[in-house]
């Protein structure tokens, strides 16, 4: 109990602290204990025992160090370029360490003709060598220095920098904890768990993570701590799973009835993927199961998951339930709207839509027919998330392109019942396996890996402005054979500040090329009103319109089968995983697709590197893959929502996805044995989940 005391102390109580520094580091480092402290890991490490000659120096050199004696003092400059600059030398050349402040005291404490260690980030000016304020030491206090070859490097801010909070500093702050705590510290995790995964203690690698003396030790103190924070994210997740299977009770969907064979026997218009029906088992198992389905359907663009969510309300009706779907633009509620509708033809079955633009008398005959039980299905966007809309008994939900919706407004829905719903989460965004453990780890998941027969694989080109005549004849031959055509823009106005294709110039371009009344362009952009919108894509759906100029509204889910040619221009602009759901609008009948992905001259490595991934592959896992290795996971759409906290402090959802799998088994292992660790040597479990995550739990509490 004590030494949690100690940790959690204020830092503006360590030695060489106080209020000021304290001020600072809680506002720019968010250090604000003893033990954020320790958990302010460096980020990476300098090898102190290579010493470089100066003959081998170039700029592309990161941090040296050099063994030399300083030859002798100048100044150099005026005003705010003043500088003092030394020339120091080795028996292999001479190098200029250069000081913009505190010249005096540097003077007045290295003398020329010492042996001196000089630390620093060679540069180059006029030719020569130079570092700009070197670390600097002299050469018979080595041994004294550190006693650890591997040099700590901490991320600093500017701020910091300013009040001399140097990388050099935090590390002194952090030798100072460590020798100031006498004790040992205390586990956080059971010792039979570090004893059987042989992990360092915590005590040692809160030390050597900081202080290592050799590469391998280092290592294992990562690993510990690494192991540490990710098994505790697995266990918060599956834990509050395990509570939810225990606490709450699903309704049971136990029959498949008229509703479900009916269609399936006089209106489904085709046979099912495999990859389709072993999903439907996974659900309806879940379904009847006693246990609320909280399930990730996880399937490519164009796999058929619509199809799938349509199904599994179809079970939900046959058992004397509601159902409902939510999608996140109107645009996607409508779509599903029609699409299940035409596939629902001639059954019994009442479907309605509600959006944002639905009118109130509509509203209100919705709001009856929910309580009524008139009404089956209902199919919306945030609109059903308002507090008016009351089911009477809505058996399940699902959610489309769950991306876009945040935790909050997915658990809003659930509440609507007394008794929680199953949930369907569906998402077009193919995930990683290991990430969607960590996103969506208390969800179970499914996967649809197969598309549907007779498509043809989509063909990705790339041309750049340059080329552009060459892109509207392609597009001309297109439209000959009857195709349609979507062109995508990044912005709708002109931008100062950005240099990529407009939506507005770019109309004024096409309609030039393809001139009425010969063609036909329809434009839809995120600034238009829902009704004007949906005009504008019937136009395109119905196949009036050649061309759809159109901003990425378009992004998700629309299903236009005969428009074959995806242009997106600006391409350097988007992120993998959305030129992936933009190509992922064509390829959806069974002719040869293709997607042309426009770009300037000039790209930079990442841009380049994407356009050669989205021409490489059309799986959208491995482009999910690519994409999560060059952006790293806080940049993926939805984990700003998760409520997990991404702000790792030392583990890397990108870089440790086996390391998450590991300690995923192992935190189920201890579930299943233990679900309430009621184990003496579990009950730690529950003191340090509490310390991780009451600041993020609230979100999970809520099915
Ligand atoms: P997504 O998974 O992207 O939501 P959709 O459900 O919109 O995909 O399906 C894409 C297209 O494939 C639709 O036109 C749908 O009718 C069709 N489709 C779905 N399942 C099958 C199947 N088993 N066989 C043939 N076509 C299918
Ligand atoms: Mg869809």
């Amino acid at each position: 109990m004590i030494i949690q005391d100690i940790l959690n102390t204020e830092i503006t109580y360590l030695p060489g602290v106080g209020p000021k520094r304290a001020e600072l580091l809680n506002k720019e480092l968010n250090v604000f204990t003893y033990r954020d402290l320790l958990y302010y890991f460096p980020y990476k490490y300098i090898d102190r025992t290579r010493f470089y000659k100066i003959a081998e120096l170039d700029p592309d050199l990161p941090y040296v160090q050099v063994k030399g004696k300083i030859k002798g003092y100048s100044t150099e400059g005026v005003g705010p370029g003043k500088r003092l600059v030394a020339d120091f030398q080795d028996e292999t050349g001479t190098i200029k360490l250069i000081w913009f402040k505190g010249g005096k005291w540097i003077t007045g404490n290295y003398s020329p003709g010492i042996e001196f260690i000089v630390f620093g980030k060679p540069g180059v000016f006029n030719g020569i060598i130079n570092i700009i304020h070197p670390e600097i030491e002299a050469a018979n206090k080595i041994a004294e220095r550190i006693n650890s070859a591997l040099q700590a490097q901490y991320n600093t801010t500017e701020k910091l920098k300013n009040q001399y909070l140097t990388s050099k500093t935090i590390s002194k702050f952090v030798g100072t904890l460590l020798k100031q705590i006498k004790i040992r510290l205390p586990e956080t995790l059971p010792p039979y768990l570090v004893a059987q995964y042989k992990l360092m203690d915590l005590h040692e690698s809160l030390h050597k993570i900081h202080f290592p003396e050799n590469p391998e030790e280092l290592e294992k103190a990562r690993h510990r701590l690494k192991f540490e924070e990710l098994f505790y994210i697995q266990l918060n997740l599956l834990k509050f799973k395990t509570n939810r299977n225990l606490k709450l009770k699903g309704f049971i969907f136990s029959s498949v009835g008229n509703n479900f064979n009916n269609f399936y026997h006089k209106n489904l218009p085709f046979t099912l993927t495999d990859a389709q029906k072993r999903v439907m088992k996974e659900i309806r198992k879940d379904l009847g199961s006693g246990k609320q389905m909280n399930r990730l359907l996880q399937g490519d663009v164009g796999s058929g998951k619509t199809l799938v969510a349509l199904m599994s309300m179809l079970i939900a009706l046959d058992n004397g339930f509601q159902a409902c779907i939510m999608a996140p633009t109107e645009i996607l509620a409508h779509q599903h709207f029609n699409t299940i509708s035409k596939l629902l033809e001639g059954l019994d079955i009442k479907v309605r839509l509600l959006t944002g633009s639905s009118k109130k008398a509509s509203r209100k005959s919705i709001a009856e027919s929910l309580l009524d039980k008139s009404l089956n299905i209902l199919i919306g966007t945030h609109a059903l998330l308002e507090d008016n809309v009351q089911f009477s008994n809505l058996g399940l939900v699902i959610i489309d392109e769950q991306h876009r919706f945040g935790v909050a407004q997915r658990a809003r829905l659930w509440q609507k019942n007394t008794n929680p719903p199953h949930i369907l989460v569906m998402t077009a965004t193919p995930i990683p396996r290991t990430l969607a453990m960590t996103l969506y780890g208390d969800l179970d998941v499914s996967v649809i890996d197969e598309l549907p027969p007779g498509r043809v694989p989509i063909k990705t080109m790339h041309f750049v402005d340059s080329e552009r005549n060459k892109v509207f004849g392609f597009i001309r031959n297109q439209i000959a054979e009857h195709r349609q055509i979507y062109i995508v823009y990044p912005l709708i106005k002109e931008s100062e500040k950005m240099d990529y294709k407009d939506l507005e110039d770019g109309w004024d371009t096409v309609s030039r090329v393809f001139p009425a009344p010969k063609y036909c362009i329809s434009v839809v952009h995120g600034k238009m009103t829902p009704s004007i919108k949906e005009q504008s894509m019937k136009l395109f759906k119905d196949g009036y319109a050649h061309i759809l100029i159109a901003t990425t509204v378009i992004e998700v889910g629309v299903d236009i089968p005969n428009a074959t040619v995806m242009i997106i221009e600006s391409a350097e602009r988007f992120g993998l995983s959305q030129l992936h759901q933009l190509r992922g609008r064509v390829g959806r009948g069974g002719s040869q697709s293709y997607c042309i992905l426009m770009s300037a001259d000039k790209l930079s490595k990442e841009a380049a590197k994407r356009i050669e991934v989205m021409i490489s592959t059309n799986d959208g896992f491995e482009i999910a893959e690519t994409d999560l290795q060059l952006r790293g996971p806080g940049d993926i759409e939805g984990t700003q929502q998760s409520g997990i906290p991404f702000d790792l402090k030392i583990a890397n959802l990108a870089r440790d996805g086996q390391l998450i799998e590991y300690v995923r088994h192992i935190a189920e292992d201890i579930l299943a044995k233990d679900p309430l660790f009621q184990d003496v040597q579990n009950q730690i479990f529950i003191h340090e989940l509490k310390r991780l995550f009451s600041q993020v739990q609230s979100w999970s509490n809520i099915s």
